[in-house]
């Protein structure tokens, strides 16, 4: 028989905006070991806004930035949205692209006037064999130092640009990762973004472990990496690419306006984008737990 209590707190889960799919999941939170968090919208607000750029070899700012927001002219990525707002801003004119292709966790790629251009991370990078160039490390250095995300144009195989964004921290991260260390919670943080930003931005808020420059597809063994080391890891994301590691994770949580792929691959969904809701979902999975007894 399903037991009642359970039954009651789930009701009391949904009227706390929380959405119990799996009540198995939602029992086994009580026992959480860690829990692994997606950095970009997750703990952050995933509104990324163009601060800086360079350019070498005599590129002009205006015409990279143009070339960049041309090939995100099709890609629904934060990044992308923030590179065609900054070419907005300036009034630069955005040329024809064609042949977009997405490489998820890397970038974008397409044609612009016969060229073949690509704008990415770090990631995009390794794909191409290709290494940031002296002109550019300070840079990136810079920027990485200060927890902003870099992304690269690269054109005809020559990379000639690269973009700071800034992203921010929320307001309830803090006390997220304080309340769970409180529960004895490791907390961890899965990102595709590079090891400088995700470093800063665990340094700042306290976070234990990190994972960072992940590929969508290797997001899953970064959780079965904590399971193996004998741990009930729980999942938060939001994203299309999360959904392999809510999968894969003993309590996966969709968080706020989730994709559908993630929402489906959840245990639990947390309806408001709060990641305070993941503290609230512990704590009443430990409270049913001690009155079924
Ligand atoms: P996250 O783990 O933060 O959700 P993603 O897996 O979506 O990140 O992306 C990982 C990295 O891939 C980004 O930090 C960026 O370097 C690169 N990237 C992904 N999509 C794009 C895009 N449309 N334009 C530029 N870079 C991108
Ligand atoms: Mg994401």
């Amino acid at each position: 028989a399903i037991p009642l209590v359970v039954a009651i707190n789930t009701s009391l889960a949904a009227r706390n905006g929380i959405l119990v799919r799996d009540r198995i999941a939602m029992e086994q939170a009580r026992e959480l070991d860690a829990i692994i968090f997606d950095k970009t919208g997750t703990l952050t607000q995933g509104e990324h806004g163009v601060v800086n750029m360079a350019t070498i070899g005599g590129v002009d700012e205006a015409e990279a930035l143009g070339l960049a927001a041309a090939v995100e002219g099709d890609s629904e990525h934060m990044i992308a949205r923030a590179i065609r707002e900054a070419a907005d801003e300036r009034g630069v004119e955005t040329p024809d692209a064609t042949g977009f292709e997405a490489m998820k966790g890397r970038g974008v790629s397409a044609t612009v006037d016969g060229q073949e251009i690509f704008v990415g991370g770090p990631n995009l990078l390794d794909h191409l064999d290709s290494d940031v160039p002296a002109d550019l490390a300070s840079f990136a250095d810079e920027a990485g130092e200060n927890a902003q995300t870099v992304v690269y144009l690269v054109r005809e195989g020559e990379l000639v640009a690269a973009f700071a964004m800034a992203d921010v921290i929320r307001e309830e991260s803090y006390r997220v990762v304080d309340a769970l260390h409180d529960l004895d919670i490791e907390v961890a943080m899965l990102t595709g973004d590079s090891e400088d930003v995700a470093n800063a931005v665990a340094d700042e808020l306290g976070i234990d472990t990190v994972f960072a420059e992940v590929l969508p597809e290797d997001k899953d063994t970064k959780v079965q990496e904590l399971q193996d080391q004998g741990k009930l890891v729980a999942m938060v994301g939001d994203g299309v690419n999360d959904a392999p590691a809510l999968t894969r994770a003993d309590v996966g949580i969709a968080i706020g306006s989730g994709t559908d792929v993630a929402v489906q691959s959840a245990d639990v969904i947390l309806v408001q984008n709060n990641p305070m809701d993941v503290v609230r979902l512990v704590k009443l999975s430990k409270a049913s737990y001690r009155k079924m007894q």
